[in-house]
């Protein structure tokens, strides 16, 4: 690789997380998400096993933790209101059915973005048109006719990635 930077595709959960890593590791992360401004809609995420350990070694459980919703647990009632069964969220060490560490999507979302703001460079507004894979670098266009290369392309735009089609739609002619 003879470029020490990344181009990542969308700025949702694993795009920013990403950007976090590599810059620790010395890379210049570049972020290019379609839509003008983080995307803010959403509802609960569980933060549990792998996510949560993700969390802690980035070093972020704390201030995820000062934004979670501190649900308290479920409860089942008759139709009299009267409990029937309940689990507390602290119940299989925080991290059973209703997980102790509960935080609204945006909010992850915004504080994966706040943390890697710093050194990293956000394109809001900004997609891949046209890429191609030299071998040795990634040429990219954006949408707005800039061209430029990266070392290494990362699709992060979620479920349904068109990204990660790109290289055969150049290929094919139909970027
Ligand atoms: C608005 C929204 C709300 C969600 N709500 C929930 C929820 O309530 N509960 C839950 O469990 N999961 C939810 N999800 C899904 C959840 O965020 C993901 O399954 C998971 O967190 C993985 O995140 P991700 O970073 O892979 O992708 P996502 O969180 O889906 O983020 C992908 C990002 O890529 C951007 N993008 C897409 N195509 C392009 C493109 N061509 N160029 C540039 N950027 C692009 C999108 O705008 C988006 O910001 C939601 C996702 C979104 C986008």
């Amino acid at each position: 690789m003879t470029h020490r930077n990344a181009l990542i595709e969308g700025t949702g959960i694993a795009g920013p997380a990403l950007a976090h890593w590599l810059g620790r590791h010395g890379m210049q992360a570049t972020v290019a998400e379609r839509t003008p401004a983080p995307r803010e809609r959403g509802q609960t995420v569980d933060l549990r096993g792998a996510g949560r350990d993700g969390a802690r070694t980035m070093g972020l459980e704390r201030t995820l933790r000062a934004h979670a919703t501190r649900e308290e647990g479920i409860r089942f009632v008759d139709a009299a209101n009267r409990s029937k069964a309940s689990l507390a969220s602290g119940a299989f060490g925080g991290q059973g059915p209703i997980a102790d560490l509960e935080i609204l999507r945006a909010d992850l979302s915004r504080i994966l973005y706040e943390e890697t703001h710093p050194h990293t460079e956000y394109l809001f507004g900004e997609e891949i048109t046209r890429l191609s894979d030299t071998g040795k670098r990634v040429d990219v266009t954006f949408r707005n006719g800039t061209d430029r290369a990266f070392g290494l392309v990362v699709a992060a735009d979620g479920a349904r990635s068109d990204t990660r089609d790109r290289p055969r739609k150049v290929g094919s002619g139909r970027s």
